[in-house]
């Protein structure tokens, strides 16, 4: 049996029969404490037949357990436990802000957010449909320090009809409640507990004074994406899991034929001493595409999770100032013996190379996406209440209720030609920030019995990058490749001789693993490497686009491109932020945080 108040929680909001049937159901709850009401709630979930498609658990905590907290409060219920040593692979590096934890294939979601309960209420862009008021002690001092604008905004996730239960009935807690717009009643049900239930049903209409509605779910419908990349694929994905039926085509045969063709990359967080909006939304990102590496990909041929050491050849120390134990489950300074010249350095524990071209594969595999392979799309038309996608000739590609671009630098022109053949759909293309494209070539080889010794056995960034070991997909089963890259050059310039790049790799390794470099550099002289080399879609501020094109009350045109050289930390953090706009449901990051990436950023009005 679960603790009483863990199940009183999920009685109080009428569950687990309210969500019977329902696509999504959204719970917020106010104090995680050590987890049993999630365990309890997604245990309820898992034996459901009529469980909800996708069950969103938003749980807000000043501290999250330690892990052996966490398993230690479910250790004795035997299917908890289960649960809670399933959480426990994901359960580090929980510093301030929002982390999301993908569980049951990503039908399961638990957003934790950390921090002071005001402040993560106010970042928070859904609507609830229950709420745990969540307080370990019976007489509500936990909750008792709330003020007004704590109750207010609790009250701004909520909707007429959202189920709230209490497992305390402390006067102020019902006096605050009551205030904001709950009719609440004592839990009859709950006679040895205690507690309130109730729900939001105020006796005035409700206005969302700040940006926050996040307007009303879209049922799933069709969905087209335009290109079979990282970040095509991910949208695809992503929509999927939750009903949308999804056509991703692509100019190119086979999937992966731009720069997601990329032989192997390495997904690694970006630090910086001030933990700027780069830094954190890459740390979300990365343990996001970590989660889908872990569940859809070959662990030792498609990828591993083998670190990565970044040497900072500059001096600069690269962390922050003060950066918190729990921080240090991502990063932390590299032991002496990794740095060399006495240069800083950094160990980065949560970092893995990845082959991108097989995560896409395994993406468009997914029930609910299908690749439609030489499809170039040249102009789009609404056609009732769709969109067609046609090709050079005018003839149509697919139909789809919404569109998303996530054809990296191919996606202004079409918008262009969007723009003048559609005028009266007020697209915004001066509100999204300049893309351009970024030319990079790797130079690679056949590892081989000389140099190896040279060869460090992880991925080393900072000047460039070198990534050992990697299986080679049909090659003899030993056989293992080293990448060194990249150049990087604007492609308004002409591209550069392959030979030249080789070189420019070559000086760059030189700088960052100067005995490697010494050991290579005969292989380069002989002409014995080879190249891989593509396009990055650059944006302007070197951060992803992912949003509507236009203003519109449903936008059927969306865009999910620019990322960079960060396709493998990006991708998947994006197409999680589009499916969350489009059902109505909890950011996987704090909401300024996902306005950093909204693609209409550029001269929008304050
Ligand atoms: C040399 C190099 C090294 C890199 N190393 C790393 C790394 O270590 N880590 C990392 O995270 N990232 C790295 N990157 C970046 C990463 O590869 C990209 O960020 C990522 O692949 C971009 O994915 P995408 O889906 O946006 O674009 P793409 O993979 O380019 O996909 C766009 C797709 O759209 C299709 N398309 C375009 N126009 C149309 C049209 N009109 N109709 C139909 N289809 C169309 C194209 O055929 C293409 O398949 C590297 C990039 C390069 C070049």
């Amino acid at each position: 049996m679960a603790e009483p108040e863990a199940v009183d929680l999920l009685q109080g909001c009428g569950l687990p029969r309210a969500w019977a049937g329902q696509n999504a159901w959204r719970i917020l709850d106010t104090g995680f404490e050590r987890g049993l009401p999630f365990l309890n709630t997604w245990r309820a979930w898992k034996n459901d037949p009529q469980r909800p498609r996708l069950l969103h658990y938003v749980a807000l905590t000043s501290a999250p357990p330690k892990p052996d907290e966490l398993l230690a409060c479910a250790a004795p219920i035997s299917d908890l436990k289960e649960l809670a040593q399933a959480l426990r692979p994901q359960w580090f590096g929980l510093l301030p802000g929002f982390h999301r934890l993908t569980l049951e294939g990503g039908q399961v979601l638990l957003t934790l957010c950390v921090g002071e309960v005001t402040a993560l209420l106010r970042e928070q862009r859904f609507v609830a449909d229950a709420i745990y008021l969540n307080t370990p002690d019976p007489d509500g001092a936990a909750v008792l320090p709330w003020n007004s604008w704590t109750f207010k905004a609790l009250a701004r996730c909520c909707r007429r009809g959202t189920r709230l239960a209490s497992t305390s009935e402390a006067a102020g807690l019902h006096a605050g409640l009551t205030q904001c717009g709950f009719e609440l009643e004592a839990r009859q049900s709950a006679p040895a507990t205690g507690g309130l239930s109730g729900q939001f049903n105020p006796r005035w209409t409700i206005k969302h004074t700040r940006d926050p509605a996040p307007g009303h779910p879209v049922e799933p419908g069709s969905c087209a994406v335009i290109g079979a990349g990282l970040a095509g694929a991910s949208v695809a994905a992503t929509l999927a899991r939750r009903g949308w039926q999804v056509r991703v085509l692509d100019q190119a045969r086979a999937p992966a034929a731009g720069a997601s063709g990329l032989p192997a990359g390495l997904v690694v967080p970006h630090v910086s001493g001030d933990d700027c909006t780069l830094s954190r939304l890459s740390r979300s990102g990365v343990r996001l595409m970590l989660q889908q590496a872990r569940s859809l990909l070959r662990p030792g041929q498609d990828w591993n999770a083998t670190g990565t050491l970044e040497r900072h050849l500059d001096g600069s120390a690269g962390l922050p100032l003060r950066w918190s134990t729990t921080g240090q489950d991502w990063s932390h300074p590299a032991p002496p013996e990794t740095t060399t010249h006495g240069k800083p350095a950094i160990w980065h524990k949560q970092a893995a190379w990845l082959k991108p071209a097989q995560l896409v594969q395994a993406w468009l595999a997914q029930p609910g996406v299908t690749f439609q392979g030489g499809a170039r799309v040249d102009a789009l038309r609404p056609d009732g209440d769709q969109w067609a996608l046609l090709d050079a000739q005018g003839q149509v590609l697919a139909r789809a209720d919404r569109v998303v671009f996530a054809n990296a630098g191919g996606a202004l022109p079409l918008l262009e030609t969007l723009q003048t053949t559609q005028p009266s759909l007020g697209l915004r293309l001066d509100q999204l920030p300049a893309l351009h494209g970024v030319r990079g070539q790797l130079s690679w080889a056949l590892h081989q019995d000389t140099a190896e010794e040279a060869f460090p056995p992880f991925p080393v960034n900072g000047a460039g990058s070198v990534i050992p070991g990697i299986p080679v997909d049909g090659a003899a089963p030993a056989a293992r490749a080293w990448f060194v890259g990249s150049s990087y050059q604007p492609d308004t310039q002409p591209a550069l001789p392959e030979g030249e790049n080789h070189a420019a790799n070559l000086a760059r390794l030189q700088q960052l693993l100067p005995a490697l470099g010494q050991a290579l550099a005969p292989r380069f002289a002989a002409g014995a490497v080879q190249a891989w080399s593509n396009t990055r879609c650059v944006s302007a501020d070197r951060l992803p686009l992912v949003g509507p094109l236009y203003q519109a009350d449903r936008p059927g045109l969306w865009i999910c491109a620019g990322m960079g050289s960060r396709g493998l930390s990006f991708s998947m953090l994006c197409a999680e932020l589009l499916a969350a706009r489009w059902g109505a449901e909890p950011l996987p990051v704090e909401a300024g945080l996902a306005n950093a990436l909204n693609a209409l950023r550029a001269n929008a009005a304050p």
